[in-house]
């Protein structure tokens, strides 16, 4: 790193920028906090000046890479571009200030956007009702296999097992786990799509759901989900669709029509709010009217145009989420369904799958391409034909890092060795999708020409090629006792 860290630069006699007095006497807090949690020492926080302080997070900004500069081809994750305007109307003073203890009756525009954000999904997904309160993708599927459960549960019946195909996103067997379940794997057959054979012969009375994406995480459209559908339907188990991205359906088809009993969407990926580095996600829930008596409390109602909270859900399976959700998500996604409009969601759907299919042709003979075509809205190619010249897929994902390219998606689904998966979104313009063709093809050429070259890049970017066999082994050793802490995190010097 060339920007040193605030503590390292922190100078002992550095006068911190004055503050308001804020208004409490020492004596005062001594009166309500308990004396054993009054801090004896100052907190050894760095010491700088304001304009070193500006600086030094300027300069951290910089070399950071982010959407709003750069373009993301990241699979099974949908970076898309995160309109302006959505920020805008989430800063309105009317939502900022809010406050979730509020009674209902003064929130009434805020409620009013929720429930109309929930017809909106109802809508995009094909469902009867929509619950905003989980707070990611996985909270979704988690929230979901918790209605699932319920559902059975009514019915007298435990049903233990959930299905979930080899190529699934790892958050589908996880949450499964969580909620108890036992989790069988479906194999997919040699055209990337599930063996109908194979999920036949795990279906039983112990099925409480099958966990599906359709497209499914090769990009491909799962053309049998009518049969799927009524095999799992007629062992009287349930279909789940994870609709983390929703980039190749919008206004196309719909996941309820297809048979889904349920499925979460991500606001954060297919409903340009933004992701990425922890922020808030929002991963709401639609279901069929099976399952409606089980969404999570609260609900919000409208008769007559005037909205309330329902709290007396006697079926529910809870509150998921402390208050509403992310509600400054609900506004951004909002903001953009409105924005575009039925027309516009449908164009966005059109253009994500075109986008993708032209990245795929411009990558033919490339990288291997282990599915035959077309794609939905991304695409898993393989570094695999690069093997004899000693380089791998994160060898070509560090190759796109040093060209100013955000690396692909690498080494998922796992189903396909060498994994790079491409999902261009359509927000991109055909001259960045080109000028990332190039990249790539330049880099195979060096990656047979020069293979040495490839594995040492990046040099031009603030971290260059970690060691990551070294810190495997490192953490392996100390997992196990052998070694001392990895320093993960700088500590202060005690004298
Ligand atoms: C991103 C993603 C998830 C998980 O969503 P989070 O918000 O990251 O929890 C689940 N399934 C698929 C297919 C995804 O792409």
């Amino acid at each position: 790193m060339t920007e040193p860290l605030s503590f390292e630069k922190s100078r002992p006699n550095v006068h911190a920028p004055r503050l308001p007095d804020a208004g409490v006497a020492a004596a005062e807090v001594g009166d309500v906090l308990p004396p054993e949690l009054l801090r004896s020492q100052a907190p050894a926080l760095p010491r700088l000046s304001e304009p070193e302080v500006m600086r030094h997070y300027s300069r951290l900004a910089s070399m950071n890479y982010s959407i709003s500069e750069q373009f993301y081809p990241l699979g099974s994750c949908t970076m898309k571009y995160n309109p302006v305007a959505n920020e805008a109307a989430a800063s309105l003073p009317g939502f900022t200030t809010l406050h979730p203890y509020q009674d209902e009756e003064t929130v009434q525009g805020a409620l009013e956007l929720m429930w109309r954000l929930e017809q909106a999904l109802c809508a995009v997904v094909g469902v009867d009702r929509v619950t905003l309160q989980p707070a990611a993708g996985a909270h979704g599927e988690w929230t979901a296999l918790r209605m699932i459960q319920a559902f059975h549960r009514s019915r007298g019946e435990a049903r233990t097992e959930v299905l979930v195909p080899d190529s699934a996103h790892g958050t589908n067997p996880a949450s499964a786990a969580l909620s108890g379940f036992q989790v069988v794997e479906v194999a997919s057959g040699p055209d990337g799509r599930i063996s109908l054979a194979d999920l036949e012969a795990k279906l039983s009375s112990r099925v409480a759901a099958l966990m599906l994406t359709n497209p499914n995480t090769l990009g491909l459209f799962e053309r049998e989900i009518l049969d799927i559908a009524e095999l799992v339907h007629n062992t009287g188990a349930k279909l789940y669709y994870d609709g983390a991205n929703l980039n190749a359906l919008m206004g196309v088809c719909r996941p309820g029509d297809m048979g889904f009993d349920a499925v979460h969407m991500n606001l954060h990926k297919t409903f340009t709010t933004p992701h990425g580095g922890g922020g808030p996600g929002a991963g709401p829930v639609g279901v069929k009217a099976d399952l409606v008596p089980f969404l999570p409390t609260p609900t919000v109602e409208r008769t007559n145009g005037h909205l309330k909270l329902d709290f007396k859900r006697p079926q529910s399976i809870g509150r998921v989420r402390s208050f509403y959700g992310n509600f400054g998500m609900l506004v951004r996604a909002y903001t953009y369904i409105v924005a575009m409009g039925g027309d516009g969601l449908t164009q966005a759907s059109m253009d994500a799958v075109l986008s993708a299919n032209y990245l795929r042709k411009r990558v033919e003979g490339l990288l291997d391409l282990p599915h035959e075509g077309p794609c939905m809205h991304e695409f898993v190619a393989s570094a695999r034909n690069l093997a004899p010249n000693g380089i791998k897929a994160l060898d070509v994902a560090k190759g796109l890092l040093e060209r100013d390219f955000y690396a692909p998606t690498i080494y998922f689904p796992l189903v396909v060795p060498e994994a790079i998966m491409v999902e261009p979104t359509e927000t991109e313009s055909k001259p960045t999708l080109d000028a990332f063709a190039d990249a790539i093809a330049e880099i195979v050429i060096e990656a047979k020409e020069d293979p040495e070259k490839l594995h040492h890049e990046p040099h031009s970017l603030p971290v260059g090629r970690l060691d990551e066999v070294a810190t495997a082994r490192r953490i392996n050793a100390y997992l196990q006792g052998q070694s001392e802490d990895p320093i993960l995190r700088w500590k202060p010097v005690r004298d």
